[in-house]
């Protein structure tokens, strides 16, 4: 197997993988999907929430947006020494409070994670306040769409040389995606390996 034609594009990286068959690269399309994590917003705990929209929207829009992702830092709660109970290794807590004003996803204030996209949430109307803290822990895909690390595609030419698309949302760089992706296979592969070995 070969990679050519490396191509890399502000968040978009494309290359064509020569000598491996559709199966294969299909499979690390859906673990690109299912299985490598990246942040997201999880729980939402208002203090105070004068606008137009219920806490349900507004909890939602902030589970989308994108947050920057050290897979060197955090690790997925269910794999964390805390077992499950959440930690600084797992999840990170944002602070927000705005009045009278449009509230952005840049007005999420926290140490330990920064805020890829400044999006719009909701607008306050004067003496209207949103004061809220958000827990965000690292996720995969198979659970919610929100951990999906971008957009992953395949195309083949009449040659058959197939080429790999991804358009990462900015969690984590295209590349890590991918090299996540393999790492992860390599992993599945192995815990296989070992699981036929004992028939
Ligand atoms: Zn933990």
């Amino acid at each position: 197997m070969k990679i050519q034609d490396m191509q890399k594009k502000e968040n978009k990286l494309s290359f064509k993988i020569i000598d491996s068959d559709i199966s294969f690269v299909n499979a690390l399309r859906r673990i690109v999907i299912e299985s490598v994590p990246v942040l997201a917003i999880d729980i939402v705990e208002f203090s105070k929430n004068d606008s137009v929209l219920y806490d349900e929207i507004i909890a939602h829009r902030f589970g989308l947006v994108p947050l920057k992702t050290d897979l060197k830092t955090f690790k997925l709660r269910e794999e964390c020494s805390c077992n499950g109970k959440g930690c600084n290794k797992c999840s990170v807590k944002l602070k927000l409070s705005v009045k009278d004003r449009e509230v952005f996803s840049s007005d999420l204030k926290s140490k330990g994670v920064d805020i890829v996209y400044d999006m719009p949430i909701v607008n306050l109307m004067p003496e209207q306040e949103l004061e809220l803290v958000a827990e965000a822990k690292l996720g995969v895909g198979k659970e919610h769409v929100k951990f999906v690390p971008g957009l992953v595609w395949h195309t083949y030419d009449t040659e058959n040389e197939i080429t790999f698309n991804i358009e990462s949302w900015g969690q984590i760089e295209p590349k890590e995606i991918f090299t996540s992706a393999v790492n992860i296979f390599d992993k599945k592969l192995k815990e296989f390996d070992k699981a036929i070995s004992k028939l």
